[in-house]
């Protein structure tokens, strides 16, 4: 995969995984993060151009470090925060989730939409739970199944991508396993998919490939095309969960 095309082709996107607005206040919610009376320390990871950060700055009194592997991402998540009038409750740091350079009991928040899956559920929920402080908040989104049956299409094609994809219950066991306490788990609709992530993503899909008309793109976009027909065909059995926890 050309990382560079892959970048190209979502930083215009609002968003580069199924979310919304709507969903991240829902968890914010949850997590009853807007009762704090303190200025807050949010580790925002993975956050690709910043829905999450910029919806978490608009919501809450708290200092967000914003972090991707992506620095076109995050130099576009800057211009974003500061035409937002957002500067100064947000900055970015170009770092890998595996491999963070902060101490330990560090954050009272870690955010994670749709980036844990980059480590696996498992291993990102347990080498990120040490940032946190005790008693803090992680929330994160991640694939789910919504069935406990389905066909064989379907599920070979998400066993090839991610196998980690499950049942909410066991993504709950785990944080449980991992020492923390459920706070909220919700399913996402397919408007967060469809209207807010696949539909713009087949909008810049033409002016894409005539832009870059190599191979390498025509494969980019043909997987693309793959994956929002397989949504189409089966999201009945598959979508994101978040799910809010409170470290014990
Ligand atoms: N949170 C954003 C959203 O919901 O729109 C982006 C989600 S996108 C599916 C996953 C993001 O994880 C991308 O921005 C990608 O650059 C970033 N990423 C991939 N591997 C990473 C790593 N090892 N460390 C930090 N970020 C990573």
């Amino acid at each position: 995969m050309d990382l560079e095309l892959l970048i190209d082709l979502h930083k215009e996107g609002e968003r580069q995984g199924p979310g919304s607005t709507e969903l991240t206040s829902i968890a914010i919610n949850m997590a009853s993060l807007t009762k704090c009376n303190q200025r807050l320390q949010i580790l925002d990871v993975g956050v690709g151009t910043g829905a999450s950060t910029l919806q978490l700055a608009k919501s809450l009194n708290a200092e967000i470090l914003a972090i991707d592997l992506s620095t076109v991402f995050l130099k576009i998540l800057g211009e974003k925060a500061r035409s937002q009038g957002l500067s100064e409750k947000i900055s970015t740091r170009a770092c890998s989730m595996d491999d963070l350079p902060f101490s330990e009991d560090n954050f009272d928040v870690i955010w994670a939409e749709g980036s844990i899956y980059n480590m696996g559920f498992s291993n990102g929920v347990e080498y990120l739970k040490r940032f946190l402080k005790p008693s803090g908040i992680m929330a994160v989104s991640e694939v789910i199944w919504l069935t406990t049956d389905r066909p064989a299409e379907i599920d070979e094609f998400w066993q090839n991508e991610y196998p980690e994809i499950a049942s909410p219950s066991r993504k709950i066991g785990i944080l449980e396993e991992q020492g923390f306490v459920l706070k909220g788990y919700f399913p996402f609709p397919k408007s967060a998919w469809w209207d807010n992530y696949y539909q713009p993503l087949q909008g810049r899909c033409d002016e894409f490939l005539s832009k870059y008309q190599s191979e390498a793109a025509k494969q980019l976009i043909a997987a693309v095309n793959m994956e929002i027909e397989l949504y189409e065909k089966y999201y009945c059995y598959y979508s994101y969960g978040f799910f809010i926890a409170q470290k014990v």
